[in-house]
């Protein structure tokens, strides 16, 4: 066997395409076929393939079923999808109640390993190909945890919790020790995986960390070219509590600024309660907010001012904050993004902003999120030369009359499938061309 001259194999996958170009713009294929190659490269997107180019390919016809690229979820906790569901308090009793006595468990390492398996199973049943992670404070279960998600091969963007203060003695490390072990966690996990897995460096927010453990904390990022997650004014107690805490900062945004914590590679979870100010200091600093309405809304925090971000032209992305939101799915959070705007629209009926739309919140998932990550040059969308992560959609048994055909346009089905999906909405999901499931 003269493996020198096999000739290329290519995979063509057939189906409706559909795929954002810009926040407003999907582009649907119908029907259409995605090439790609055995590296995992998307080399052509299009209705008229001409097959003779790929002397050696593999079909594989969805037929009627919608193709769209892999879901991007920009916020979530590992320890919290234990509870799901669970809970009345708003964050900072919740966090007591809830959290930290969940967290504490992945201490016993038998327990994490059983617990962070089924985490990245239900993420990836779900359609989430991409996804920002909080694990715990603990060396060993964040190991594990990076360890199973290069086995299931998610691409993840993850650290250990960092905490030395405001939380339970069993969840705080001191300085030295939170320095060493995300240390350790970087060197042996960042750009693992061909740059599947990067590092996160996460302060949980800024009651939890004292400024020097920030410093540190934002050298180690800045050193290290990792990204960097945290949570930014959730809550009214939380931002009273932050001022008792932080007395020296201008404001809550000017904690993270002023330690040199914000940049192009952050995500700050919710930003709900910032002044002009510091959504002027969010564009400067190119930091990525990001969106977790069905949290915001089951922990009574607030409604994120959307359409004030996109007007100053700030990148955000969305996230399913589990267990502050009670679904994993990004489908579901896609819903919940449509549903807070309209809730918005309630409380502000003087001063009313667009409806947000189905297109917007495909965007907003999926090549949104890339961009949000400085990913776009591989993720997003099926532009050629991108990495193929795509996931095939299964609306049969969502439409109560699907023998009928008056609701059928792509447009309508994709409508269905973010206000109706569930688990088994989503049949298939590829990761770098390879089939996850
Ligand atoms: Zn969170």
């Amino acid at each position: 066997l003269n493996l020198e001259n096999k000739p290329k194999q290519f995979f063509a996958y057939k189906g409706i395409i559909v795929h954002s170009i810009s926040r407003h713009e999907l582009e649907i294929i119908n029907p259409g076929v995605l090439i790609v190659d055995e590296d995992g490269t998307i080399v052509e997107t299009g209705k008229d393939v001409d097959f003779h180019s790929y002397p050696n390919v593999i079909i594989h016809d969805f037929k009627q079923k919608i193709i769209c690229p892999g879901f991007i979820d920009l916020h979530l906790h590992l320890p919290q999808y234990e509870f799901v569901g669970l809970g009345s308090e708003q964050l900072l009793s919740w966090l007591k109640k809830y959290t930290f006595p969940a967290e504490k468990r992945y201490e016993d390492e038998a327990h994490a390993r059983a617990a962070i398996e089924v985490f990245f199973n239900e993420l990836l049943h779900y359609g989430t190909t991409t996804a920002a992670v909080y694990p715990t404070i603990h060396r060993k279960s964040t190991d594990l945890a990076f360890g199973y998600a290069a086995h299931s091969g998610i691409r993840l963007i993850m650290g250990k919790v960092n905490m030395d203060q405001n939380a339970p003695d069993f969840l705080l490390q001191d300085i030295e020790q939170n320095v060493s072990e995300t240390l350790d966690l970087i060197d042996k996990w960042h750009g693992f995986n061909d740059g599947q897995l990067q590092y996160a460096v996460t302060p949980r927010f800024a009651i939890t960390c004292s400024s020097d453990l920030l410093t540190e904390l934002s050298a180690i990022a800045k050193d290290k070219n990792t990204y960097i997650q945290s949570h930014l004014a959730e809550n009214r107690d939380e931002l009273k509590s932050v001022k008792t805490i932080h007395k020296n900062h201008d404001s809550y945004t000017h904690i993270y600024a002023d330690h040199g914590l914000l940049s192009s590679k952050t995500l700050m979870a919710h930003c709900i309660y910032l002044s002009d100010e510091e959504i002027d200091l969010i564009k400067e600093t190119n930091t990525t907010p990001v969106h977790c309405p069905t949290s915001n809304r089951f922990l009574q925090s607030g409604i994120f001012p959307l359409r004030e971000f996109e007007s100053k032209g700030i990148n955000f992305g969305i996230g399913t904050d589990v267990a502050g939101g009670y679904e994993i799915s990004l489908l579901h959070e896609m819903k919940e993004v449509i549903e807070m705007g309209k809730m918005y629209n309630i409380l502000n009926y003087t001063n009313p902003q667009p409806t947000i739309t189905m297109e917007e919140v495909m965007y907003y998932g999926t090549l949104g999120g890339a961009i949000a990550i400085g990913q776009e040059d591989r993720l997003g969308n099926f532009q050629k030369g991108k990495e193929a992560d795509f996931i095939v959609l299964d609306d049969d048994t969502i439409n109560p009359y699907h023998e009928f055909d008056n609701y059928q346009t792509v447009s309508d089905r994709l409508y269905r499938l973010i206000y109706r999906s569930s688990k088994e909405s989503i049949q298939s999901v590829f990761i770098k061309g390879k089939r996850i499931r």
